[in-house]
């Protein structure tokens, strides 16, 4: 009998990982990181409860790390089969896993220096070279097209919405005579996002296993755009620059997207628009080169894409970055990291938030702890880079931009569905889990599950 595994984002949201199981053949769905409290992020340590080298092959859903932050390390462990996703996931699979390596070889360097972890020495969870030898093996696979990903399991992918790139995967297993379809969400996006594509609905299954992240609750309508207009002009009517953290791939061309938008809807005069980071330039590049994935035309004047505009200015360099230090407004800066928990954010954030007329623009989830989150509670003094930094400038929030489904979304994307054998519902905190299941439950009468961390299910 084939079974399912549930080795992540089992009543937690982060961890995506699922094995699918025959007599002959092993296929992983995801293979996150476990982001967030440090009883997660141990787990990301503990050796697999299957032999790496015996699975044939892992299926990504997107390239977020809590969905593909796990393969460098399996392929280590002796992973050896091929790891299928969408092209646009694997150019941005690239920039996502070297910044992870760098992150966590830089954090193994700090713990080593300063003497702080009980491991002697501290190791990263992968480095720049796993990352090479895990990227060998990647192979992309279009939207539609069906692959067998080991004997008797096959895929095919389908439009997610989310995020350049992030796909359903449509799993089928027939063994002994018997053909199951499995239905693996992956992420689901908003309908009319800003960028990503309407999610395709889910097709008819014998299962579904599904995200939950919202599954407690609704969105509500606000338009981004009024949002940001209003608070582009407060802030350059008092002669300010507008500071956006933004998370490089995805979050950064939204944004860029967006001040287009207000400029060629003539609700504002032309602004530049400073794209300081390079991650978020390799990102944008790759958005740029997939005109067909977005549900909007990113064609500009001249052929370009308008991510190219006249007024926005992509920088690499440290020197460029600097430089910036002297910008007057009106002006923006987007730079990462979108929490405000490192890169050079911090640096535009020291030198403009003192500053009365700046306004420094969040527009997204921050984490408990971060730098984000202390701003958003009101705190007026900071500290950055080992030092005292008075809040003075404008703090805002942009409201809207969430990369999920809500409740009610994932009903909608559910809505073709009529006869499954069971629901699971995953990738979302208790509550949400919960919360979605018996709504499914009575309005649908399906029969749904929140599986606990590996447990296993016979399909
Ligand atoms: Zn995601």
């Amino acid at each position: 009998m084939a079974t399912l595994t549930f080795l992540g984002a089992a009543r937690t949201v982060t961890g995506s990982q699922y094995l699918v199981e025959t007599g002959s053949s092993k296929v992983l769905i995801d293979s996150g990181m476990f982001q967030g409290e440090k009883a997660l992020r141990l787990r990301n340590w503990e050796d697999p409860h299957f032999a790496p080298g015996q699975v044939q092959a892992i299926v990504l859903t997107h390239t977020h790390l809590d969905h593909i932050g796990r393969v460098p390390r399996l392929v280590k462990l002796g992973f050896k089969g091929v790891v299928y996703c969408t092209p646009p996931t694997l150019e941005l699979a690239e920039i996502l896993l070297k910044d992870a390596a760098h992150l966590q070889e830089e954090d193994a360097e700090y713990l080593n220096r300063k003497g702080l972890s009980k491991h002697k020495p501290a190791l990263p969870l992968f480095d720049n070279a796993d990352v090479d030898a895990a990227l060998k093996l990647f192979q992309a696979v279009p939207l539609g097209e069906e692959r067998e990903a080991a004997p008797g399991i096959r895929f095919r992918y389908r439009e997610a919405g989310h995020l350049l790139g992030a796909a359903s995967a449509e799993v089928t297993v027939a063994e002994g005579g018997k053909q199951t379809r499995i239905v693996f969400s992956g992420d689901v996006g908003r309908y009319a996002a800003v960028l990503a594509k309407d999610p395709a609905p889910a097709p008819e299954a014998d299962y579904l296993v599904v995200e939950s992240t919202y599954g407690n609750r609704a969105h509500g309508q606000v338009s981004v755009l009024d949002q940001l207009e209003g608070v582009l002009k407060r802030t350059f009517a008092r002669g300010g620059v507008l500071l956006v953290p933004a998370f490089a791939v995805g979050r950064a061309q939204q944004m860029i997207y967006l001040f287009d938008q207000l400029v060629t809807e003539g609700r504002m005069r032309a602004f530049p628009v400073h794209l300081d980071s390079p991650m978020a330039v390799d990102a944008t590049r790759i958005y740029a080169r997939h005109p067909d994935a977005h549900n909007v035309n990113l064609d500009g004047i001249g052929g370009r894409s308008l991510l190219y505009g006249k007024w926005i200015f992509h920088h690499r360099t440290r020197e460029e970055s600097m430089k910036l230090n002297e910008l007057k407004g009106p002006a923006v800066i987007i730079s990462s990291s979108g929490m405000l928990s490192g890169g050079r954010i911090l640096h535009h954030s020291r030198v403009r938030l003192p500053h009365a007329e700046n306004t420094l623009l969040i527009t997204g989830y921050q984490a408990a702890t971060t730098l984000g989150r202390a701003l958003l509670d009101g705190r007026r003094i900071v500290r950055i880079h080992k030092g005292d930094v008075p809040v003075l400038a404008e703090i805002a929030n942009l409201k809207g931009l969430s990369g999920h489904a809500d409740a009610g979304e994932l009903m909608r994307w559910l809505a073709e569905v009529k006869t499954p054998k069971e629901v699971f519902l995953t990738h979302g905190e208790e509550d949400a889990a919960f919360a979605l299941a018996s709504r499914i439950s009575g309005q649908r009468g399906f029969r749904t599950r929140v599986p606990k961390m590996d447990e296993r299910v016979g399909l």
